[in-house]
């Protein structure tokens, strides 16, 4: 199934580059469709939820509801980076299917949509990195890589051609459907677990710091950083962006070779969703762990 999702980026990519495979999407702003600009309106609940950590002074803090915080933000960030990534996205080793439904449901407490939603948007992500077509590169200004994209109306639609392979189980559409289970879901335990702080801290202010987290992927790992590989992208390896993602500032590497389940090539590049993922291997839940190959590796030694 991998070597389907391996032969359509390589032959879509090829096809995509230079302003003339543009979909409408070009750096000008005044040439964007309207559903193209940010959703003013509907972007005001995203830019609320924003200040509700303020509320931490009313209703005071706790050192529960603040290791509750810390413990969230993990759990979620390995769901997201080792789940709706490195699996949905990029089917970088096998699953059950029990545990890839307990894996999408954890993904989406974090509010970042469903499975399917998120996958696929990243699926067309790699398909046309960098070019007019890339739905969040920086080419189109920072902010706009970073959350201006999820805030306008033309990507809030889950693209199922791109995620046929994970459509077609049920119970994910279901999820992807329902992706407010998940987040309200948390948010009621994190209540009954630790109270008002429990919600505000342990829940918002976690939830929050991981979404700006996760966005850095998106936008900083495609500015700042170092090219180890001579990628037609511009995506960087961040060794702070990677501590905090889990390992998912290697983008570098990521976008060298996106069908390995590790992203910190060298021993040094730490990737801590890649020794949770051989954790999971060892007890046989996680199975088939693509690795880096050989030849890959070389070129970035040979680059040096
Ligand atoms: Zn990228
Ligand atoms: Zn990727």
């Amino acid at each position: 199934m991998s070597v389907t999702v391996e032969s359509a980026h390589v032959e879509s990519r090829a096809g995509s580059v230079g302003p003339t495979a543009s979909s409408g999407a070009s750096r000008d702003p005044s040439t964007w469709a309207p559903n193209e600009h940010i959703n003013r309106r509907s972007s005001i609940p995203f830019i609320a939820l924003h200040f509700v950590p303020l509320l931490a002074f009313v209703t005071g803090f706790t050192w529960r509801a603040v290791w509750l915080a810390v413990a969230l933000y993990f759990i979620r960030m390995l769901a997201i980076t080792g789940g709706y990534h490195r699996y949905f996205a990029h089917r970088s080793y096998r699953l059950g299917r029990v545990p890839q439904f307990v894996l999408a449901f954890v993904g989406t407490t974090a509010a970042q949509k469903g499975p399917l939603w998120w996958a696929g948007h990243h699926r067309a992500h790699h398909k046309y990195s960098d070019t007019e077509r890339d739905i969040h590169s920086p080419i189109r200004g920072f902010w706009w890589s970073h959350v201006g994209w999820i805030l306008c109306d033309k990507f809030n639609k889950t693209d199922t051609d791109a995620i046929k392979d994970f459509a077609k189980y049920p119970e994910l559409v279901w999820l992807d459907k329902h992706d407010w289970i998940g987040p309200w879901s948390l948010a009621i335990a994190c209540y009954l677990y630790a109270g008002w702080p429990g919600l505000v801290i342990g829940f918002f202010a976690s939830t929050i710091v991981l979404w700006h987290a996760t966005f850095c992927v998106n936008s900083l790992a495609h500015v700042f950083g170092r090219r180890v590989y001579d990628t037609p992208d511009t995506s960087r390896n961040s060794a702070i962006v990677a501590l905090v993602t889990s390992g998912e500032g290697w983008h570098n590497n990521h976008h060298r070779y996106p069908w390995a389940a590790r992203q910190g090539f060298r021993w040094w590049q730490v990737d801590v969703t890649y020794y949770v993922l051989r954790l999971f291997s060892f007890v046989g839940i996680v199975r088939d762990i693509r690795p880096v190959p050989a030849a890959v590796r070389a070129e970035a030694r040979a680059r040096r």
